[in-house]
């Protein structure tokens, strides 16, 4: 599934409409290089499940901000967005405790690479690339199964 946006708006918007098809226990992923708006896409993502979360930056020294998402069924759980950019070692995951929220949280990460050892294979990639157009991106949403059946609904 892939879509191309023309403004960091289009992009949040995008977004939004993913956050609409998360649940509980899904881990999604951003990748692009810097400045592809991964965290812009995030800022949709978060605003669509925690319409009250304020201001959402990125957490690249925070290494994660935790929100509360309320889901379409009524329920709310955590959610996490962690910036793995700054991390050094692989070993550093273990201070984050990431493999604690994969089934109690929905986990957007950016940056993702260095945890790729410990990742669910049952994931949502989303990966954001610049096209020749200024302010125009490329989103590429790719993963499991039971994702792109969701996409596809
Ligand atoms: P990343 O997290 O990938 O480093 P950011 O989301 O922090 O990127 O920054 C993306 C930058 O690109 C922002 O300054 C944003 O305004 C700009 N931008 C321009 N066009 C777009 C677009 N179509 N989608 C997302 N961001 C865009
Ligand atoms: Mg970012």
């Amino acid at each position: 599934m892939q879509w191309v946006t023309t403004s960091p708006q289009e992009t949040q918007t995008i977004g939004g409409l993913i956050a609409g098809l998360a649940r509980k226990g899904d881990v999604l992923t951003l990748s692009g290089d810097l400045g592809m708006g991964k965290t812009t896409f995030a800022r949709g993502f978060i605003r669509a499940l925690a319409p009250d979360a304020g201001a959402v930056t990125s957490p690249t020294f925070a290494l994660m901000n935790v929100y509360e998402a309320h889901l379409a069924d009524g329920t709310t759980c955590p959610l996490w967005h962690v910036d793995l950019y700054r991390l050094e070692s692989p070993d550093d995951l273990r201070n984050i405790g990431l493999e604690d929220a994969w089934d109690r949280a929905i986990v957007l990460i950016e940056w993702a690479d260095i945890a790729n050892s410990i990742l669910p294979d049952k994931r949502l990639s989303i990966e954001i690339k610049a096209t020749e157009a200024m302010d125009t991106r490329e989103i590429i949403a790719s993963g499991s199964m039971d994702w792109m059946d969701r996409l596809e609904d």
